[in-house]
């Protein structure tokens, strides 16, 4: 799941401070299980900024062209008529909805990360879509996502007893969990294979996957 947060209310009011009549999107997928930009959060929304809304709508999954086709084009005509879109979505909602509609899209939310769900509030960084998966490798542990350095060979020195020198040694080194895991798997060749440094001006930006 992406996940989301709500910019503070004031940095919301300072966005679309310039715009005059703004229509409110919100996303009936992520942001709605963050409870972020769901039903709840635009109804939220629409009456802290109720001068300024021409019309507000949920869009069942933002990301999906689509599917932000099917459910604007009832709006289409307010949402012409509006200065700007303030979309409660992640960033992709943001930019769907800006291609769509062709106005100036304002997000009201911050996108996080790609992550797990324990429960509303907390969330796991599990995935930084790296185009090339390892977890076969590591034990299931995603070291780009969860080494704050991304190291495809770690442990680096900064790992005390198992905790990482970023952020204070609170969270768990990566590269001790995928050593624990692939020790648990009897697997450790694994952990000492090299894996070379990658060529991120290979990465795919536009990918058809179906033709
Ligand atoms: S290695 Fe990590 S970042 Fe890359 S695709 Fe797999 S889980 Fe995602
Ligand atoms: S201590 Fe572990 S998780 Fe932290 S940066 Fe070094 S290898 Fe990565």
């Amino acid at each position: 799941m992406i996940i989301t947060k709500q910019k503070p209310f004031e940095k919301i009011m300072e966005m679309t401070e310039p715009f005059g009549k703004l229509f409110v999107v919100g996303c009936g997928k992520c942001a709605t299980v963050c409870q972020t930009g769901g039903e709840n959060e635009v109804h939220g929304m629409v009456e802290k900024l109720s001068d300024k809304i021409s019309g507000f709508t949920v869009v069942e999954e933002p990301c999906d062209l689509r599917l932000t086709r099917r459910d604007l084009k009832e709006h289409k005509e307010t949402i012409a008529e509006s200065d700007a879109v303030l979309v409660m979505n992640c960033g992709v909602g943001v930019q769907t909805i800006a291609e769509y509609t062709g106005k100036i899209a304002l997000p009201a939310l911050d996108t996080m990360f790609i992550g797990m769900t324990e429960r509303i509030g907390r969330y796991y960084e599990r995935c930084k879509a790296c185009q090339d998966c390892i977890l076969d490798e590591t034990g299931g542990v995603c070291p780009i996502a969860r080494c704050p350095k991304a190291l495809l060979n770690g442990p680096c020195g900064g790992q005390v007893e198992g905790k990482c020198e970023v952020g204070e040694y609170k969270d768990d080194c990566a590269w001790v969990l995928i050593w624990k895991k692939l020790t648990e798997q009897d697997r450790l060749e694994e952990f000492t294979k090299f894996r070379p440094p990658r060529n991120h001006y290979t990465k795919i930006l536009t990918t058809k996957l179906i033709s």
